[in-house]
């Protein structure tokens, strides 16, 4: 990614800057913070603010100009997927931002990218087990715990509020199906969890809150029990509502062998 430097006039035009209300610089803390109601220019200003609260500005020594021009050059190279989009990149620096503080955090900051779910059994596997005796001075563990908290903020739409949360699974469901009808459309054999007449939407719900979800937060509040409230009692509060949906939906309309979904990052 390329940012100018040290030209404050050099082309970049539209940088607007907001001010944050108080109400919404605390709601940035917390998960129940509704992800859509901001215009990109409000999202590039809350990511802006971001930053400089969690002390990164002052902490690297980044320049205030630099950090408004890389966040328009992440903003611009976004493409307009559905799901995979700018707004997705700003709910999931928000869950790390909330995080970061519910947890305390704030000297802990160079996150690893761990967002490759192939990976997920292995990072779940050695994290699970190093919870047990978790150990802030051992790197090794320190590692872990950044790369559970990358995948926690990276796939935890679902402990948001519902009607924050129920959005971006329809955003998402519209990408693999539009990937889905275009295997079908080439003769190819379609990708079971990306195959509109096979998917059910509370059916996935279900699976990927309880073998994925579930797990990987339970595992995470062993450490920050302050979690089990904020994190925790809301995934479980939404599976309940998608278990109802589903039991709702097959009385109606029962679908063989409904795939499960796999989840993309
Ligand atoms: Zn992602």
């Amino acid at each position: 990614m390329n940012v100018e430097e040290g030209t404050p006039c050099g082309g970049r035009q539209g940088v607007v800057s907001y001010t944050l209300s108080p109400e919404t610089i605390e709601a940035l803390k917390t998960p129940t913070f509704d992800v859509w109601q901001w215009a990109p220019n409000e999202m590039l200003s809350c990511l802006e603010y971001m930053y400089h609260g969690l002390g990164l500005v002052r902490d690297f020594n980044i320049n205030p100009i630099t950090l408004k021009r890389w966040l328009l050059n992440v903003q611009e190279n976004y493409k307009d997927n559905p799901f995979h989009n700018f707004r997705h990149s700003f709910s999931v620096t928000q869950m790390m931002h909330g995080l970061v503080y519910l947890c305390e955090l704030q000297g802990m900051r160079e996150l690893i990218l761990a967002t490759d779910m192939e990976r997920h059994k292995d990072i779940m596997s050695d994290f699970s087990q190093c919870v047990e005796v978790f150990n802030f001075t051992n790197p090794e563990h320190v590692r872990l715990l950044e790369q559970i908290l990358i995948k926690c903020c990276d796939t935890s739409n679902e402990v948001r509020p519902l009607q924050v949360s129920d959005p971006w699974v329809d955003c998402l469901l519209q990408e693999y199906f539009m990937q889905g009808d275009r295997e079908k459309a080439e003769g190819l054999p379609v990708t079971p969890f990306m195959d509109r007449a096979r998917v059910s939407k509370p059916h996935t719900q279900i699976i990927f809150i309880t073998s994925i979800l579930v797990p990987m937060v339970e595992s995470l509040s062993k450490l920050f029990p302050q979690l089990d409230d904020v994190l925790l009692s809301p995934l479980k509060a939404t599976r309940d509502e998608y278990q109802l949906w589903n039991e709702e939906r097959n009385q109606l309309e029962p679908l063989p062998g409904t795939p499960v979904i796999q989840i993309s990052i």
